[in-house]
This record gives C-alpha cells, sequence and structure tokens, in this order.
C-alpha cells in the first residue's frame, strides 16, 4: 500500500509541475536570441522534451531556438533550471553523483529504482557521474581559498601515499610495470591527506579528530624536472590542499608517509619546516612482511618476530631491530632492504620522542584514507579504469568524503543563469 500511494502522490505531484512549467511560456523571448556563437537565433517553436525527474517522467515544452551560422539549435528554458545537454533532472544529477561515488555504476542504477523509484540505466549513471567528477577535478583545482572558519588546531598533519588501480589494456601501453615481462596492470593513484588529533584517548595518546580529514587524490606524477618551476602535478595538488588547510599557518606541522623517497622529497620541496613522521602502520607492516619472508612455513614464529620488533619499535628502539634484520640480511633480500629503510627514515621514526610532544605517528589515516578514497570503489573484482574515468570518480570520492558536496552542489547551482 505504502508503496503504490507514494507511487500516486508523485505521479500527482509530477503532472502538477509539469503543467505550472508548461504553462509559464516567457522562455519564448521574442523571434531572435543571441547565440554562444555571437550570431542571432532564431526562434523556431516549443518543442517537448521527457526527462527524467524525483518525481518521475516529466514532459516539458520548451521554446527552441536555432542559429543557422553555427548550426546549433538550444532552448533557453533548458539552461535555466539546470537541465542544459542532459535528460536528467538536477536532483536526479545530484542522487546519480551520490551512486556513482558511492557503489558500481550497475549497482547504482539498481539502487536508484529500488530507493527512489527513479529509472537510470548504468550507462547514464557511468556517463553523468564521470562528467560530473571531471567538474570537480577543476573545481578542485580552482577553489584554493581556505575553508571553514573554526580556529586553527595547534598542530596539522598532512599524509602522502600511493595505491594502484587496475587499468584497461588501452590506457596502458608503453608504460613500464611490475609484472613479469615488464608491463603494467595498474596505475598508482597518489593521496594526500590533511587531519588534526587534539584528541586523546585513555593513555593521553593523540587520535584523529572526527570530521577533521579532508582528502585530495589522482593518478598524476609527482616526479619534476630540476627545471620546472611549477613541481609536479602532484606537488601542485598537495600545495593546494594545504592552501585550503592553511597547512602553512598552522603553528606545528607534520607530514606523514611511508618510506617511499617521493613523499619525502616532496615534503623537503613544500614544507621545509614541518616535523617528518614515517607512518608507524607502515613500519609495523615493512616488518611483518619480513617476518613471513624469513619464516614462510613457521607462521607463529613469524608473529613471534613480529611482534618482537613491533614492541622495540614502539619504544624507541631502533638499533636491535636493525641488529636482527642485518643478522639475516646475507640470507633474505627482504631482511637487508628493510634494515636500508630503517637506516634511511631513522631520524622519522623517534616515536618515543614524537610521543612526549604529544604528535600522533600512527593513526592509520593515511592507509586507511587510500582504501577510503580509492580501494573500496576503484579496486573491486573485474574493475578496469580509463584515466579519465578513473580520476573524475577518485574526484567525486574525494569531494564526498572530505565534506565539500554540498558545498559544490550550492555553487553549481547558483553559476546557473537564471
Ligand atoms: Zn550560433
Amino acid at each position: 500500500m505504502e508503496t503504490a500511494a507514494r507511487r500516486q502522490v508523485l505521479r500527482l505531484a509530477a503532472r502538477a509541475l509539469e503543467q505550472r512549467l508548461n504553462a509559464d511560456t516567457r522562455d519564448d523571448a521574442g523571434a531572435q536570441r543571441a547565440c554562444a556563437c555571437g550570431q542571432a537565433a532564431r526562434y523556431v517553436g516549443r518543442r517537448a522534451k521527457t526527462f527524467v525527474s524525483v518525481l518521475g517522467p516529466l514532459r516539458l515544452e520548451r521554446a527552441y531556438y536555432h542559429c543557422a551560422a553555427c548550426g546549433r539549435g538550444f532552448c533557453p528554458r533548458d539552461r535555466a533550471l539546470g537541465l542544459e545537454g542532459s535528460a536528467l533532472s538536477p536532483a536526479v544529477t545530484r542522487m546519480v553523483a551520490a551512486v556513482g561515488a558511492l557503489v558500481s555504476f550497475q549497482e547504482g542504477s539498481d539502487l536508484l529504482g529500488e530507493l527512489a523509484g527513479v529509472q537510470v540505466e548504468a550507462k547514464q549513471v557511468e556517463r553523468t557521474a564521470e562528467a560530473l567528477g571531471a567538474e570537480m577535478v577543476e573545481d578542485e583545482q580552482r577553489r584554493v581559498q581556505p575553508q571553514g572558519t573554526e580556529p586553527l588546531p595547534s598542530t596539522l598533519y598532512l599524509g602522502m601515499d600511493g595505491t594502484g588501480v587496475p587499468m584497461r589494456p588501452s590506457e596502458l601501453k608503453g608504460r613500464a610495470g611490475k609484472q613479469a615481462e615488464g608491463s603494467a596492470k595498474t596505475r598508482e593513484v597518489k593521496l594526500c591527506t590533511v587531519w588534526s588529533a587534539e584528541s586523546r584517548d585513555a593513555e593521553g595518546r593523540a587520535v584523529r579528530d572526527e570530521g577533521s580529514v579532508t582528502y585530495s587524490a589522482a593518478i598524476e606524477s609527482a616526479a619534476s624536472a630540476d627545471a620546472d618551476l611549477q613541481g609536479s602535478e602532484f606537488a601542485q595538488r598537495v600545495w593546494r590542499e594545504a592552501q585550503r588547510r592553511c597547512f602553512e599557518q598552522c603553528a606545528r606541522r607534520a607530514v606523514l608517509g611511508d618510506g617511499a623517497p617521493w613523499i619525502w622529497n616532496l615534503a623537503q620541496e613544500l614544507f621545509p619546516g614541518a616535523i617528518e613522521i614515517v607512518d608507524r602502520f607502515h613500519v609495523k607492516q615493512h616488518l611483518s612482511d619480513v617476518a613471513k619472508a624469513l619464516y614462510p612455513t613457521a607462521p607463529r614464529r613469524a608473529r613471534q618476530w613480529a611482534e618482537q620488533r613491533h614492541q622495540q619499535l614502539d619504544a624507541g628502539r631502533l638499533k636491535p631491530i636493525r641488529q636482527a634484520l642485518l643478522r639475516r640480511a646475507a640470507g633474505c633480500e627482504e631482511a637487508r632492504k628493510c634494515a636500508d629503510y630503517i637506516q634511511r627514515n631513522e631520524h622519522r621514526m623517534r616515536y618515543p620522542e614524537f610521543h612526549a610532544q604529544g604528535l600522533c605517528t600512527s593513526s592509520g589515516v593515511v592507509e586507511a584514507g587510500c582504501k577510503l578514497t580509492v580501494g573500496t570503489r576503484l579496486k573491486r573484482a573485474g574493475m578496469h579504469w580509463t584515466l579519465r574515468g578513473a580520476n573524475a570518480i577518485i574526484a567525486l570520492r574525494c569531494c564526498r568524503l572530505s565534506g565539500r558536496f554540498e558545498d559544490f552542489w550550492e555553487r553549481r547551482a547558483q553559476g546557473r543563469p537564471a
């Protein structure tokens, strides 16, 4: 009964809205209108088109103009109502963005039908979500002014990380990769995340503040030529996110990452005075991987070995960790590499010292950020992306997860001529 009632109510509302909009013929404003090409377009007549709205299909009649100079036709009302170039109403477009950010395009299409009674084909969910994501890609590049009005926290954290996304073969031609024959199956998404950790847990350790995390990510390069004053694409992205978060203005700044050299090169290039910390979570993962390599057939022994190293790490005892690794280095390449890694990053692993200063050293925020912004949506079984599609959906997710979706939507609606 309730579903049937909703259907009827929506149908009635759709008819009422249709009648109201179709009764208003003020969009028929004279025999001529200026075309985007600069010439005059001629009034042809009223034309009907059916749009998908949250109330169901809406059949709207709008004044149609045609320009003989450039051969294009347009309806001024479509522009005014935000319907230009689309068969979806603004509210449905927004729903599509929401599901497209969260689930596969087919699941999104199913959910829209099931929850909202709105019929949008999977292909159209894909096209619309990717077009919106592309708008967000551009919007992110333009919008660098500080966001939010709250006073700055005493410390801000900026994390960087990378994760692979499976690509279509056509997107990978000529790219070197990790496959046995030297080809690539994935491309790396690079993520920048900013957060604060003023909260404290029961033991007084810094804990990430709820709602303080923002993300910005894309498949792009972090390498920059020396002559390139602008820095790499990713360096510019990090810089923009830092500006939005007033990272440079904060009294204390910390950069977190794993041991990847590109991260520390960027940190020194962009934020020379910041405290550098190797995310403790990453180091532990590294040590656990070595343990598995050392004891491939004895998982209990491996766990034990890793557990001891983890404890030493938390206690800041890097020397015995390196000694334990070097003892096994001759027979185990992973152990040798890990010993090097710890030596290279020693000054970024002074955990007891960092903790005494009230700094957060392993929140898993960066690691979780990769899973949240990229993994859960883009790395699902059978998914293969185009560069453009992946970057659009990543932008859409970052916008939503950073609490910027509402703001984007309002500005998008305002940008429309009345
Ligand atoms: Zn024209």
